[in-house]
C-alpha cells in the first residue's frame, strides 16, 4: 500500500503540473488515441516501470476537468477537502446499508440529510439518501409520487394512465425515468416555458384540468432549479399551489442549482421549497465536491420507506431502521458518496458553502457585465443564472466551441434555446477568479482574431 500510496502522489504532482501547463488535453480520435497508449489488457503481468509510464500517459492524456480553462458542463474545478473526503472513502471501503457495516459513516451521511431537511425547512418526519446521480434521484422522487399516488401498483404494476408534467426546459432524465417506472413517456406532458426558460404555470394548470378531464390520472410534477441550459428556476411557490390543489407530489430538480438554499442572497430563487414532497440536488455540480454526490431529501420519510424498503432479513441483523441506511436506497451495496460533502461542510461551515455558491453568481455577473459592455457580444442569459450564454462577432456558437477544443484553447459547450443556439460558459467552478473570466474572453478574441471564420 505504502508503494502505491507513492506512486499516488508522484502522479498528483504531474497531474496539477498537467492541468497548468496543458489545461485543454490535446484532441485525438478516439481510436488514434486507444491505439496510441498501451491500456489493451493481456494474460501476463506489467513490470512496475512500464506500469507507472503508462499510468502517467493516462494522467496525461486525460480531459481536465479541474483547470482554468474548463468550461464545458455543469461541473468542475477541484476542492481539497472535498476531494480528501473521497479518498479517504475510498481507502475505507464501507457500504453504506448498515450501520453493522459503516459504523459513523452512517452518522455522517445522516448528519447531512438531517441539515439539508433543516435548510429548506422540511419538517421532522423528513429524510432523505444519496443517490448515484441527480437523474437517479428524479427516477426516486417519480417512484414514490407513483406509489404515493397507489401504493398497490407496487404489487399489481399500473392498470391506469399516470401523468407526469415537468416543463419543456427539464432534464432528459424525466422522460426516461416515466419509462422506467412504467408510466411511460407519452405520459410524460412537457410544458412550455415563458422566455427565460421558466414553466409557465398558467398552462400547467391547464393542462392538468384538461387531463382530469379526460379521464387521466395526473400524480407528478416536476420543477428545476437551474435548467440545463439557460440555469432558470422554476416558479416553486407557484407551482406548490397548484400540486396541492389537485394533491400532486412536486418534487424538485436542484441537480445544477438547488445548492442556492445555502445562500441568503439567492435562496429566493427556490421560495416555497419547504411546500415541494421531494428536493434534489448534486454537491458535485455547484458545491464542487468530486463526482457524484448526489441528495434527496423527501418531506414525509415513509414514502421512502414504502417505495424502497424490501426487508432482508440476512442485512438487517441489527440496530434500528434509521441507521440501516439499505432500507432507503435504490442499490444494495452502496459507495460512500457522503464523506467527500461531509468533509467540505465540516471544514468551511455553512458560511463556507454560501461563499462557494455566492462567488460563482459574482463570476457569472462578471462575465454578464462583460459582455453587456462590449458591442461584439450578443447576451442571451438572464440575471440570477450561473449560465452565461453569448455569441461573439455573429459566429456560428458550434464552429467556435470545436475549433476552441480543437487548438487546446478552451473547453466550453454550444447549448440551443428555441430558435438561438449559442455558447454556454458555465461559472460552477468556485476556485477560479474574476481575472480566469476575463482571460477567458480574451482568449476566445485572440482566438478569432488569428483564425478565419
Ligand atoms: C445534471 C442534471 C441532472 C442529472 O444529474 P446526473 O448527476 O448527471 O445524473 C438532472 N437535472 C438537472 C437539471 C441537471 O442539471
Amino acid at each position: 500500500m505504502k508503494n502505491d500510496l507513492e506512486l499516488f502522489n508522484e502522479l498528483t504532482e504531474l497531474l496539477l503540473l498537467e492541468e497548468s501547463e496543458h489545461p485543454v488535453a490535446t484532441p485525438i480520435e478516439a481510436h488514434a488515441l486507444f491505439e496510441s497508449i498501451n491500456i489493451e489488457l493481456g494474460e501476463e503481468p506489467t513490470v512496475d516501470d512500464e506500469f507507472k509510464s503508462i499510468l502517467k500517459d493516462i494522467v496525461k492524456r486525460t480531459p481536465k476537468t479541474a483547470s482554468k480553462s474548463f468550461f464545458n458542463q455543469l461541473f468542475g474545478g477541484r476542492i481539497s477537502r472535498a476531494a480528501l473526503g473521497d479518498l479517504l472513502a475510498v481507502l475505507l471501503n464501507n457500504s453504506m446499508y448498515t450501520y453493522k457495516v459503516a459504523g459513523v459513516q452512517v452518522g455522517i451521511e445522516k448528519a447531512i440529510l438531517n441539515n439539508v431537511c433543516g435548510f429548506i425547512g422540511y419538517p421532522k418526519e423528513s429524510d432523505g439518501t444519496i443517490a448515484p446521480g441527480g437523474s437517479m434521484c428524479n427516477y426516486m422522487a417519480m417512484l414514490m409520487a407513483r406509489d404515493a399516488f397507489d401504493a398497490s401498483i407496487r404489487n399489481t404494476g399500473m392498470n391506469k394512465k399516470l401523468i407526469a408534467y415537468t416543463s419543456d426546459t427539464s432534464h432528459y432524465s424525466i422522460a426516461k425515468n416515466a419509462s422506467f417506472v412504467g408510466i411511460g413517456r407519452d405520459q410524460v406532458r412537457s410544458i412550455e416555458t415563458n422566455a427565460k426558460g421558466e414553466m409557465e404555470v398558467e398552462v400547467l394548470a391547464s393542462q392538468i384540468q384538461k387531463d382530469l378531464n379526460e379521464g387521466y390520472h395526473p400524480f407528478f410534477v416536476n420543477a428545476t432549479a437551474g435548467t440545463t441550459v439557460l440555469g432558470a428556476f422554476d416558479n416553486v411557490s407557484d407551482i406548490s399551489k397548484v400540486c396541492k390543489a389537485h394533491n400532486l407530489w412536486l418534487h424538485l430538480d436542484g441537480a445544477y442549482c438547488g445548492s442556492v438554499i445555502f445562500s441568503k442572497r439567492y435562496k429566493h430563487l427556490v421560495n416555497g421549497i419547504k411546500n415541494t414532497d421531494s428536493f434534489s440536488f448534486n454537491a458535485h455540480k455547484m458545491l464542487g465536491t468530486p463526482l457524484g454526490c448526489s441528495i434527496i431529501v423527501v418531506k414525509d420519510k415513509r414514502y421512502l420507506y414504502q417505495s424502497l424498503s424490501n426487508d432482508a432479513d440476512y442485512l438487517y441483523q441489527t440496530d434500528d431502521d434509521a441507521y440501516n441506511l439499505g432500507k432507503t436506497s435504490l442499490q444494495c451495496g452502496r459507495r460512500n458518496d457522503a464523506l467527500k460533502l461531509w468533509t467540505l461542510w465540516k471544514s468551511v461551515g455553512s458560511k463556507g458553502l454560501e461563499q462557494i455558491v455566492d462567488h460563482q453568481f459574482y463570476l457569472a455577473d462578471v462575465a454578464r457585465d462583460y459582455i453587456k459592455n462590449n458591442k461584439d457580444y450578443q447576451l442571451y442569459s438572464f440575471d440570477d443564472s450561473i449560465s452565461v450564454c453569448f455569441n461573439y462577432k455573429g459566429i456560428s456558437a458550434k464552429k467556435l466551441c470545436t475549433k476552441l477544443y480543437e487548438h487546446s484553447e478552451l473547453m466550453v459547450g454550444y447549448g440551443t434555446f428555441r430558435a438561438d443556439t449559442f455558447i454556454r460558459l458555465v461559472t460552477v467552478n468556485s476556485q477560479l477568479k474574476k481575472d480566469d473570466i476575463l482571460t477567458f474572453f480574451k482568449t476566445l478574441e485572440a482566438f478569432v482574431a488569428e483564425e478565419s471564420f
